[in-house]
């Protein structure tokens, strides 16, 4: 498909403006087709290109696209907050909230902010309230209480179920890439069970509790203070997930509603903390289950 790029980059293009007619039109149905297949078609040509991982590989490939970007007819401040978003990643740091904040385009024209629009958009006229928000990852919308309730329970049985006859020796084999080892998924599970565990605490005590940015994910090749056993490892998970679960079906349902300010996501209800831990550990069974099969 990406050979043939002049084709299909109109046919995207236009998909967006067909939507916006149907839309108007209150063709909502047809409109949701051109919308997902605009989606497809971008995610697919891009799913074909390789992007290196390495730091310094990636901070290069941002500052080229800023590079792109600053030609065409681009937002300054969009501009502004992709430079220090690849500064903070030169840094080896996450970029934080009030270096990037959340960008918002207007569904009808295409206009962009960056930061909460206050006024109605200049160049169509569209209800600031209308813009649609980018969040940093759709983890934070993805469940509902209950339904993330649900996911909390049901993950680490899937998780026991995966470890389940592993021997140690398998459990410690690191990736054929060098990657993570099953006890390291399980560790990083762990860590990441801690990091919400004390958050939904801090959610319980605080109407407006403030959130640090926490970089989870370099925690778990650490093997400091961890036991020996990845089986052992895994039953701290289980424990403290259970107890988590217990304590937020004692929550009154408003408090899932609790505005906490996260360093790195800025603003964030209890609900979509909790909806972003739950859906996050899904993004590690098929790792595991790659990994048991070798
Ligand atoms: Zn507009």
């Amino acid at each position: 498909m990406t050979a043939d790029k002049s084709k299909w980059a109109d046919t995207l293009i236009h998909l967006f403006a067909l939507a916006c007619k149907l839309e108007g039109e209150g063709q909502y149905n047809l409109a949701k087709l051109c919308r997902a297949t605009a989606d497809s078609l971008s995610r697919r040509a891009a799913y074909a290109i390789e992007i290196p991982s390495a730091q310094n590989d990636l901070v290069a490939d941002t500052e080229q696209t800023i590079d792109a970007l600053s030609k065409l007819d681009v937002d300054k401040n969009l501009i502004a907050a992709f430079q220090c978003g690849a500064a903070a990643m030169a840094q080896g740091r996450l970029a934080l909230f009030n270096e990037t904040p959340h960008p918002y385009v207007c569904r009808t024209c295409g206009h962009l902010t960056v930061g909460e629009p206050s006024e109605k958009c200049p160049t169509c006229g569209a209800w600031a309230s209308t813009y649609q928000r980018f969040l940093p990852v759709y983890w934070l919308d993805a469940l509902e209480p209950f339904a993330t309730l649900e996911k909390l329970r049901q993950t680490p049985i899937q998780v026991e179920s995966l470890l389940q006859g592993l021997p140690e020796d398998v459990l410690n084999q690191p990736a054929s890439d060098g990657g993570w080892a099953i006890r390291n998924i399980v560790s990083h599970l762990r860590d990441a069970q801690g990091v919400i565990s004390f958050r939904v605490e801090l959610f319980l005590q605080d109407e407006h509790p403030s959130l640090e940015s926490k970089a989870v994910f370099a925690w778990a090749t650490n093997e400091n203070e961890r036991p020996s056993l990845t089986r052992e490892i895994f039953e701290t998970y289980k424990a403290s997930r259970a107890e988590m679960i217990s304590q937020l079906e004692k929550t009154p349902l408003g408090y899932w509603w609790r505005v906490g300010q996260h360093e790195e996501f800025g603003p964030v209800t209890l609900k979509q903390q909790v909806s972003y831990f739950a859906s996050h550990e899904l993004t590690h069974l098929p790792q595991i289950e790659r990994l048991a099969h070798k």
